[in-house]
């Protein structure tokens, strides 16, 4: 194992009472696995992704990088990068069985650990001095265990704060450390190019150029006040970044088994019409949950109860993970004439089970990438989940709900 350890920002004390927080980032997490069953694929460069012409990198091995390939690319122009390329379908259940031991091996070290998704996690180690020694060496003690448990590699970045954690990960690529102690994380911030801090995108990278900002340090120049008046709540975030008002808490998450909604309805009714219209509420809002927990299902469910308290429920599995709103409707719309609704209903519902992480999702979203019209489509949903977040669910209403 390559045991280095960088601080990007120089060394510093860390008291027992800082906050201590790591980001662990598996390094080129399914191509990483690939090479680990396959030995033969070892100093070859390889990628895990669809081998179809709308197929897409989900992951990249380092010698594949090499040949500047990276995840996301389409497969197509990976191939034309690099004539070599070994091209591996995904095993997501392999991929799902070695995430659960390195995140076993995670809640070995505190009882605080947030997933981010199937190969990413923060673990709080505030205050563990007393079992597994300074921070520094905490991290160190988690990355020897990880390799022992799944024989793979992780990066890790350890600071007082998720964000300055996950941004350090990445610092010392692949198999490294990064250190940013307490009192070394203004300057560290300030030096940071504002692109670095996730959710700054090309777009507002852009805007903040034209008035001059490239480092987060160039924020704290700026007029006090003007950022909010200029970009509004993302403003107010970044000159709460500016300052280091970045800490916030983990939010430790276990994967819901489904996600589901019921309505009971004004009256029992079997008007098919009526049904539908219920239906297309409850899909949209069981698929705008998914989403936002960055989930998708397999198997989709109705569930309805009759006007005599009688439960049946119906349930069709798809061959790819779903999370929009307009396909779970879809089925269970199918599952609802199936059925015919030959008494009149009390209670409608809709879940989704069978879930994954949507990022690691299944074949159909990353290893193929969507199709134009999916992808058109999870646009739209997003946008209506945005505008959602910010003016409340009675902002949107699609055609069939608002007869
Ligand atoms: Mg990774």
């Amino acid at each position: 194992m390559n045991d280095s350890v960088k601080y990007p920002a120089g060394e510093g004390r860390w008291k027992e009472s800082d906050r201590a927080i790591a980001h662990i980032d598996m390094d080129a997490f399914y191509a990483s696995v690939e090479i680990l069953d396959f030995p033969e694929l070892v100093g070859l460069p390889v990628v895990v992704g669809g081998d179809s012409n709308r197929g897409v990198v989900s992951a990249a091995s380092y010698e594949a990088r090499k040949y500047g390939i990276h995840s996301a690319m389409p497969i197509f122009r990976a191939k034309r990068l690099c004539s070599g390329l070994v091209i591996r379908p995904g095993r997501m259940t392999r991929y799902v069985e070695l995430s659960r031991e390195v995140m076993k091996v995670l809640h070995g070290f505190s009882p605080i650990v947030q997933q981010l998704s199937i190969d990413e996690a923060y673990v709080d180690l505030t205050g563990t001095g007393k079992l597994f020694g300074r921070p520094s060496s905490a991290v160190c003690s988690i990355k020897k265990e990880i390799l022992a448990a799944t024989s793979l590699t992780c990066s890790i970045g350890l600071s007082s704060s998720k964000l300055i954690a996950k941004v350090s990960s990445d610092m010392n690529k692949p198999d490294g450390i990064a250190i940013v102690p307490p009192s070394r994380v203004m300057d560290f911030l300030h030096g940071l190019p504002v692109g670095a801090i996730p959710g700054i995108g090309g777009k507002s990278e852009e805007q903040l150029r034209q008035i001059g900002v490239r480092k987060i340090g160039d924020l704290s120049k700026l007029k006090p006040g003007y950022l909010e008046e200029r970009f509004g709540k993302f403003g107010r975030r970044l000159e709460a970044i500016a300052e280091g008002r970045i800490h916030s808490e983990l939010i430790p998450w276990s994967q819901p088994k489904s996600v589901s909604n019921e309505l009971t309805m004004p009256e029992d009714t079997s008007d098919m019409r009526t049904l539908e219209k219920y239906l297309l509420g409850l899909a949209d809002k069981v698929g705008r949950r998914l989403r936002r927990q960055g989930l998708k299902g397999r198997t989709v469910t109705l569930k309805v109860k009759t006007h005599k308290h009688r439960l049946l429920t119906r349930s069709s599995t798809l061959e790819h993970p779903v999370n929009q709103g307009r396909v779970i409707y879809e089925q269970t719309r199918g599952l609802l004439r199936e059925y015919g609704v030959p008494v009149s209903l009390r209670l409608i519902g809709v879940g989704v089970s069978g879930l994954e992480p949507e990022s690691g999702g299944g074949q159909f979203a990353m290893f193929e990438g969507p199709s134009p019209g999916e992808e058109k489509w999870d646009r739209v949903e997003r946008a209506v989940d945005s505008i959602i977040d910010r003016f409340g669910s009675g902002a949107v209403k699609k055609g069939r709900q608002l007869e």
